[in-house]
């Protein structure tokens, strides 16, 4: 086994998943537990280390923690902090959350959010290995994404920059969690797509979940289909704008939205390709991201430990 050892955790509002991981991307280790029953950050990170001491492989004492990455919903890379999730148990507020993991692990900890971390893992361990400039697109809940630019992730002047979910899509459109109308993510995400078909629909079929939504359009129920259409029109759209800047090689997508395959797929790359400038047109591909689902945020959380 490899000695060095990056201790990768994804910290969501139903779980914390904590890894263990090698230099070369193998998940060695891994465990998770209810993040609801820590709601005090100090205690939240001493249980996720107590469950790091636990793994089996630790007892040979044949290792070295090289460093800490930590995925979160808003987590700033240049400062440390977690503002303001919405989603996590913690107080309100500002949390100085790198500050603290150091503090408690004696380790060098990087935290960003899982947007970033997503596309941070495809550079070191998926799809983008010898890519230097590319997107990493999350369709879950909402819309995460991460920028590759001349093989640096984009942060910006204060680590928010790449937020492609908070660009404008539609005029005083729909109302959006960051106080905005309109942004790309209130459409095109698992719930976007939700209302979305929710606005076709006749009262008889309605649909519960983005996967119904998925189900009905494979049975051919036309509003389904219709709703899938406008989301990848609407993905494909923004997507050609947003190569219209930073010219990707290739824009990985992941997330539950992608599981319906090519119904998504194949309407995005032709809504990109009639909105794309005629120099990209057919010339960048939109993929399935190549990290293994159930862990690509632990392996991009790692990947924030073995980058440079
Ligand atoms: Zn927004």
């Amino acid at each position: 086994m490899e000695k060095d050892l990056a201790i990768a955790i994804d910290l969501g509002g139903t779980n914390t998943k904590v890894a263990l991981a090698t230099r070369s991307g193998k998940i060695v280790w891994k465990t998770d537990f209810a993040t609801a029953s820590f709601p005090d950050p100090e205690q939240w990170i001493r249980k996720s280390m107590g469950e790091v001491k636990k793994a089996p492989l630790l007892k040979k004492g044949d290792y070295r923690f090289v460093g800490l990455g930590l995925g979160a919903p808003n987590a700033n890379y240049y400062s440390g902090v977690i503002a303001h999730a919405p989603n996590l148990p913690f107080e309100k507020g500002e949390i100085p959350i790198r500050v603290l993991l150091e503090k408690i692990t004696g380790l060098d900890c990087k935290i960003t959010n899982d947007a970033n971390a997503s596309a941070l893992g495809e550079k070191l361990f998926g799809g983008a290995k010898a890519m230097n400039d590319f997107f990493s697109i999350t369709l879950g809940t909402g819309l995460g994404s991460g920028i590759f630019v001349q093989g640096k992730i984009l942060y910006g002047s204060d680590g928010m920059a790449g937020e492609m979910g908070h660009t404008n899509l539609v005029p005083d459109g729909r109302l959006c969690n960051c106080g905005k109308k309109g942004c790309l993510e209130t459409y095109v995400s698992a719930s976007g797509l939700m209302k979305t078909y929710l606005e076709f629909s006749e009262p008889k079929r309605t649909a519960h979940s983005a996967l119904q939504v998925y189900e009905l359009a494979v049975e051919g129920h036309s509003p389904a289909k219709k709703a899938f259409q406008i989301t990848a029109e609407l993905l494909g759209k923004q997507l050609a704008d947003m190569a219209a800047l930073f010219s990707p090689e290739a824009i990985f997508l992941s997330g539950g939205l992608t599981k319906s395959g090519s119904l998504l797929y194949d309407a995005t790359l032709k809504a990109f390709n009639s909105h794309a400038m005629k120099h990209h047109k057919n010339k960048i591909a939109i993929r399935a991201s190549e990290l293994p689902g159930q862990d690509a945020a632990l392996l991009g959380a790692a990947a924030l430990v073995w980058e440079e």
